[in-house]
């Protein structure tokens, strides 16, 4: 009898013991998964598992959301982090019901058109909602190939046709036991092979790992650096966007002068909410959050 493969190895242990996840729920449907796939980016799923629940409870399919506003989309996001992800989600949401009926597709090149949809959130909803043969390659997806393929402890810079091509190879050729796969490599990734402390004696491909053969030590400093927050313009946005998501209507700027005392960086970070379409100035002296309201009249024109 031959050797199980890769994938079958990882695809047992997950069977076993993946995380009981909302997401992962059998007919969850493809609109709870993109909106997953969308919370999950640069955010843990601790932090996203009440956003998500309490997202799809107000918003249980794409045109329900599309027939809100901005506004509502980002008070919605809370403090997930990076809002734009919010006005990104709506305007996909917008997309399904216009080019679609209201249904996620199914294609690949469908999903790959839409805003905010990227190569890996088009792939993973291509797989997880739809049970196809995609390689979805994440962040930990790319630290357990070159580990337990290349022998490298890790990945390096994202070169993305090489990733996807190195994924693909592991993958089952047929579909459904290829999205498991996927999904599996994934949980891998993030609970036994993660960056600073893989736990080797528990993983399931430890006697093919090419890491573990080479007798290498497990990386010795963080693979990336963290990223500060307090005192970054991020978090005078946090704060700005956080006064305008409470108010129902348009914010006196005095109120906003009051978040930060730095005004230059205030003005800053401010402005950048303006031109990330997140914050809308009303009338000159006062701010609202993108659409919490009635339409705005359009400038007017120079002679
Ligand atoms: S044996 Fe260790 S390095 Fe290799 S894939 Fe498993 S956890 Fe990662």
């Amino acid at each position: 009898m031959s050797e199980p493969t890769f994938a079958t190895l990882v695809s047992r242990w997950y069977e076993q013991n993946a995380r009981d996840l909302p997401w992962r729920v059998t007919g969850v449907g493809a609109w709870a998964i993109l909106v997953s796939e969308v919370m999950l980016q640069q955010t843990p799923v601790v932090r996203v598992l009440p956003a998500f629940q309490a997202w799809l409870a107000r918003w249980p399919t794409p045109a329900a959301l599309a027939a809100d506003t901005p506004a509502e989309a980002i008070r919605m996001w809370g403090r997930l982090g990076y809002p734009r992800r919010a006005m990104r989600l709506r305007e996909c949401a917008v997309a399904i019901v216009e080019r679609h009926g209201g249904e996620v597709p199914d294609r690949l090149d469908q999903l790959l058109a839409l805003p905010g949809v990227g190569t890996y959130t088009a792939r993973a909803v291509a797989a997880f909602a739809y049970g196809q043969r995609h390689p979805v390659v994440d962040t930990n997806v790319r630290r357990v190939v070159c580990r337990a393929i290349a022998g490298e402890p890790d990945a390096g810079p994202a070169t993305r046709p090489a990733d996807l091509v190195a994924t693909e190879e592991l993958l089952p050729a047929e579909p459904a036991a290829a999205a498991l796969a996927s999904a599996a490599f994934m949980e891998l990734g993030a609970v036994i092979c993660t960056a600073r402390s893989p736990r080797c004696a528990a993983c399931p491909v430890e006697s093919v790992c090419a890491w573990r053969a080479s007798g290498q030590e497990a990386p010795a400093g963080p693979t990336r650096r963290p990223q500060r927050y307090a005192g970054t313009d991020r978090q005078v946005r946090g704060l700005l966007l956080a006064v305008l998501r409470e108010a129902s209507g348009p914010v006196p700027h005095q109120r906003l002068d009051q978040v930060w005392t730095d005004d230059v960086q205030r003005s800053r970070a401010l402005a950048g909410l303006v031109t990330d379409g997140l914050v809308e100035p009303v009338g000159g002296e006062s701010f609202r959050l993108a659409g919490d309201g009635p339409a705005l009249p359009a400038p007017a024109l120079e002679p």
